[in-house]
This record gives C-alpha cells, sequence and structure tokens, in this order.
C-alpha cells in the first residue's frame, strides 16, 4: 500500500499514522474512532485516509473484474 508520507494540505507526516490506522482498524474500531485516537484532527489529514481506502476499493473492484 502507498500513502502520501506527508498529508497534502498541512504537511503533517502521516507515514507512520498510516500504519497503525490500519492495525487499528484491524481490531474492529471504526475509522473515526481511530482517526481521533491517532490525533488526525485536521479535515485534510482525515479525507487523506478515508479517500486512501476509497481508491483501494476502487482498485480491488477493477482487479476482480
Ligand atoms: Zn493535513
Amino acid at each position: 500500500m502507498i500513502i502520501p508520507i506527508r498529508c497534502f494540505g498541512c504537511g503533517k507526516p502521516t507515514a507512520h499514522l498510516w500504519e497503525k490506522y490500519n492495525e487499528e482498524l484491524k481490531k474492529g474500531k471504526s475509522p473515526k474512532e481511530v482517526l481521533d485516537k491517532i490525533g488526525m484532527e485536521r479535515y485534510c489529514c482525515r479525507s487523506l485516509f478515508l479517500g486512501h481506502i476509497d481508491l483501494l476499493e476502487t482498485i480491488a473492484k477493477f482487479k476482480k473484474g
């Protein structure tokens, strides 16, 4: 998986948070809950992670098709 090293909007480093984000999701937590927990407070950062998941799902659909 490829995630931008820094947020496009504010420059906050995101790479290490991305790993933690996925770990927490695997435990069954909601994306919103995890974003709050790891300190992704700005909408630019949150949309970066949330948008990345949407993109992966889209790619998965293409692979299946
Ligand atoms: Zn940001």
